[in-house]
């Protein structure tokens, strides 16, 4: 595999890797078809309204009438639930298959309004007319639609703190100009051929076929050499990964960091060899100022690139992830990437037939919402009791 990749910022320094995605998987189906329907009450109290809302690991008891049936099976994967299953299987456990949802955090929300103002720039809006000013506007035109039409959200955020939603308004203001300072939306080569975009595909693992999905931020056609093709763009509102460790602690964050833009590359192209997807058209505007015009039907993805708005020093930055150049190294990634699909659902599927929810085990990530639910799968409490069921 040649696969390479570079990150436009010259300065790097220590960081987590802490990129926020506003794509919160959505709730998944409960039931999966080929397997056994099944009866299912909840785990957890019905007042429980997130992760962090749990008591205290000490003082969370069950409910007197809580019963529990066979765990359900879930009935598709989304990038964001296979990186949650390989980081903390107990976390997906309560996450997607007991849906159980983190609360609405202003960090998430900010990432929400951000991407509703980049794709109502490219949308709506005429190349001359996407000035700083427009693209600031559009924020604050999907700031207050969100906060219409999610009052109590907000209210819950910022109860009546005007001040501090103030602030978190200007910070997602700097992070847009962060983004202008790394393309400008006036000049792109070519307008984006496609915003928001759905993509999935069924895939089949040795007893069950699962769906794929995910939402695409943006797609472009890129011209290089004499080639075209399609690169599949996702914006970032958290901070870009610092690689300040060795090369190959570097190219394993890097890697991980792509892999969801992998998966999206594999359902684009599995999408487009199934169906006669939608034509896009664009022109492609060469140096010389001529311009063609391409069809981005069958052009397959090569390049990935995220654009993180904001990294270690508080700046934009991109980073970029090449493919390779010939079909075959492409295709080579994205068979991996759909071998690491199945394995992933395959593990699932196991541990859910197993029936026991001790099984799946907790990360040691001091962020992660496992921490506050882990009571209820030590010995003595309710794990024991879904085995004593079986
Ligand atoms: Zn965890």
């Amino acid at each position: 595999m040649l696969s390479s990749f570079r990150s436009s910022s010259a300065l790097l320094r220590p960081t987590l890797l802490t990129s926020l995605s506003r794509h919160p998987a959505a709730p998944l189906n409960r039931l999966h078809s080929t397997h056994p329907s099944t009866t299912f009450e909840p785990l957890l109290p019905s007042n429980f309204t997130g992760f962090s809302n749990l008591p205290p690991t000490n003082s969370f008891t069950l409910p007197p009438n809580a019963t529990l049936g066979t765990l359900p099976f879930p009935k598709s994967l989304s990038p964001s639930s296979a990186l949650e299953f390989k980081h903390c299987p107990q976390s997906y456990l309560l996450r997607y298959i007991l849906n159980y949802k983190d609360p609405q955090t202003p960090a998430m929300l900010k990432g929400t309004i951000i991407h509703t103002a980049l794709e109502k720039l490219y949308r709506d809006t005429r190349r001359p007319n996407r000035t700083r000013s427009k693209l600031h506007n559009l924020l604050r035109e999907s700031w207050s639609e969100y906060k219409t039409s999610n009052h109590s959200t907000f209210l819950e955020m910022f109860g009546s703190n005007v001040q501090q939603e103030i602030e978190w308004g200007r910070s997602a203001l700097g992070l847009l100009d962060n983004y202008l300072e790394l393309e400008d939306p006036k000049n792109l080569p070519s307008d984006p051929v496609g915003l928001e975009k759905w993509v999935r595909s069924n895939l089949t693992s040795s007893n069950s076929t699962f769906i794929v999905r995910g939402i695409i931020d943006r797609l472009d056609l890129v011209q290089s050499d004499s080639c075209i093709n399609t690169r599949i763009t996702d914006y970032k509102s958290g901070k870009a990964p610092n690689l300040k460790y060795s090369y190959s602690m570097n190219k394993k964050i890097r890697e991980e960091s792509f892999w969801q833009l992998k998966v999206y590359a594999l359902l684009h192209k599995l999408q487009n060899q199934k169906s006669a997807e939608k034509r896009y058209e664009d022109q492609i505007i060469s140096d010389d100022g001529n311009s063609t015009k391409f069809s981005s039907e069958g052009i397959g993805v090569r390049y990935l690139r995220l654009i993180y708005l904001n990294n270690v020093n508080g700046e934009g930055e991109i980073m970029e992830y090449d493919l390779g150049e010939s079909e075959e190294e492409r295709d080579e990634v994205l068979e991996k990437t759909k071998e690491e699909l199945v394995e992933t659902w395959e593990s699932i599927m196991e541990l859910i037939e197993e029936g026991d929810v001790k099984h799946f085990k907790h990360c040691e990530r001091k962020f992660c919402g496992c921490h506050k639910a882990r009571s209820v799968f030590v010995d003595g409490t309710l794990s024991n009791e879904i085995v004593e069921r079986k």
